[in-house]
């Protein structure tokens, strides 16, 4: 990745929680304030985006790279989830942030904990869409991001919306949390999607696209914009432009929609106005299962 200037020559690679907590020790020490941007690797300009604003806002940076086990219910899509921590390094050090945080899996948590399934209450947030499809998966982020909370004790963690219903899990989970003075006054700042020149939601996903499919993919997003306008139509209801996004998508060779909903942005739950409304899709392309939302 050589489209970012290289500006920093100080960042450290950090792989035990013990010195990750030293490191955080120190900073808070010297009274620094922390931005957390957890990830999990093979970085492109959408976790790009939400470094450079945890550089600008905090006087330290830490970056977290792991691609958490206990969140793939699906043992194909982890073993296959693109893995580029050199290239990932340079990007991060050009970019200012100053710890990246890359943990085994084994450092990260006990036998235990890697095998059991974590019950979290998030009011029904997770029973709907990539909850419904993909059971335990935001157990499993919670799990990690909680546990990344705990260990760097930011003042700022940011999250992509590009994840929205992720995003508002994470925001519940705060609230809550907060509440019990767990996390202190971590504020969670929500980041704009980053999308290719072509309208592509960028995603560590589409490097496993052939540059066919990825032409294919476009008809996602393109799909997403269109119906801003659809919505737009007289007497267009909710249903009549949900229906046409998947049937749009689904008439696209090599598309097929697993779900398009559009929901209220805080409860997630179907909606019967645009008002407030987010449209939330997943839409495998061949084997690769792709995420988009677009806000009414
Ligand atoms: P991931 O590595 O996919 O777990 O993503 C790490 C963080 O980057 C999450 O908060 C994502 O929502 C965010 N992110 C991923 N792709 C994008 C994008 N295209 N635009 C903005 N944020 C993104």
């Amino acid at each position: 990745m050589r489209f970012f200037e290289k500006i920093n020559e100080i960042m450290q690679i950090i792989t035990t929680k013990s010195a990750l907590q030293e490191a955080v020790k120190a900073c808070k020490a010297a009274g620094k304030t922390i931005g957390l941007v957890p990830t999990m690797g093979a970085l492109h300009e959408g976790h790009a985006s939400l470094v450079k604003r945890a550089v600008k806002e905090n006087d330290v940076c830490v970056v977290s790279v792991f691609v958490n086990p206990t969140q793939f219910n699906n043992k194909e899509d982890l073993a296959k989830y693109p893995r580029n921590i050199e290239r990932d390094a340079e990007l991060l050090s050009s970019i200012g942030a100053h710890y990246v945080f890359a943990p085994t899996p084994e450092e990260m948590y006990s036998t235990e904990e890697m095998n059991s399934m974590f019950e979290f209450d998030f009011a029904g947030l997770d029973k709907v869409m990539e909850g419904k499809m993909r059971p335990g998966h935001f157990n499993g982020v919670v799990q990690v991001v909680s546990r990344l909370f705990y260990l760097v004790q930011p003042d700022k963690g940011y999250f992509g919306e590009k994840d929205f219903q992720q995003l508002a899990i994470i925001h519940h989970m705060v609230e809550r949390s907060s509440m019990a003075g767990t996390f202190g006054n971590l504020k969670i700042i929500d980041c704009p999607i980053v999308r290719e020149e072509s309208g592509l939601a960028m995603s560590s996903r589409n490097e496993r696209l052939s540059a066919e499919e990825k032409q294919t993919a476009l008809a996602i997003s393109k799909t997403l914009f269109d119906s801003l306008k659809w919505a737009k139509e007289e007497g267009a209801t909710v249903a009549d432009v949900q229906q046409r996004v998947i049937d749009a998508i689904n008439a696209v060779e090599g598309l097929e929609v697993e779900y398009y909903e559009i929901v209220d942005q805080t409860t997630l739950l179907p909606t019967d106005t645009f008002n407030h409304a987010i449209g939330c899709v997943t839409v495998y392309c061949g084997p690769v299962r792709l995420i988009d939302n677009i806000k009414y």
